[in-house]
């Protein structure tokens, strides 16, 4: 007797594939993990406690984190939630209440949604120095086309992102506008026109502990306390 008929190969194969795909959701796992290659190669995870390049099962809703990193510069990072991952932006002096300044915001490699959380000190390596989770809240997209809300998706392809953020320090509208081609980097932040706007107030000068442990980066840099990376191991700068 025949034990493999074409027949039976193929409603076995079937089978396997059904299985697969409910048990890992197969195709948005591909995608996903790619979009966090460039993160995963410019760390070494079994030194900095940052958090592995891994992609939740289940896609978290609209969070923005803006983190406060004192590499070797000082400097802002905002992280966008979106498609399973976080969009970041380094952001040199951080986020303006004053719609008249434009600051400057570096696209970054895509982070995995739990550096939202992320606290604490990178040791010796990319991106080394202490972070604090300086903001954190919501954020829904406000550019409107014809009466339509425009997809976030659409917005960052275009280069023209409009949202608000509802943080517990930063809340309003801002622009994200993108200087040059669709692989251009550099991006512009700036403050749009409303109730929140302010040529006065100051949050990245006056607000400086974390909305996560209420601790400065001085406490966090003594209390978190850096692995020390192995000798000889070569220097990559943030
Ligand atoms: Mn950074």
């Amino acid at each position: 007797m025949k034990l493999f008929t074409n027949a039976n190969l193929f409603a076995y194969s079937v089978c396997i594939a059904i299985t697969t795909t409910l048990l890992y959701g197969v195709p948005t796992m591909a995608r996903t993990t790619d979009s966090l290659k460039a993160y995963k190669k410019k760390r070494d995870l079994t030194k900095s406690p940052e958090p592995k390049a891994t992609i939740p099962s289940k896609k978290t809703g609209t969070i923005f984190v803006i983190h406060k990193h004192k590499a070797s510069h000082l400097h802002y990072d905002l992280r966008l939630a979106f498609d399973g991952v976080l969009k970041s932006w380094a952001v040199p002096k951080g986020p303006s209440l004053n719609p008249s300044e434009k600051r400057l915001a570096m696209q970054v490699e895509d982070h995995p949604m739990d550096y939202k959380d992320f606290e604490g000190v990178i040791p010796e390596g990319y991106g080394a120095g202490t972070v604090m989770v300086w903001d954190r809240g919501t954020y829904h997209t406000i550019k409107e086309k014809d009466g339509k809300v425009v997809p976030f998706k659409k917005c960052l392809e275009d280069g023209t992102i409009e949202i608000f953020f509802d943080g517990e320090k930063i809340k309003g509208g801002y622009a994200l506008v993108r200087m040059g081609g669709a692989d251009s980097n550099k991006w512009l932040l700036i403050k749009m026109h409303d109730e929140y706007a302010s040529a006065r107030k100051n949050p990245t000068s006056t607000q400086n502990k974390s909305v996560k442990t209420g601790r400065t980066l001085a406490q966090i840099t003594n209390e978190e306390k850096a692995p020390r990376a192995k000798s000889g191991q070569q220097k990559k700068k943030a």
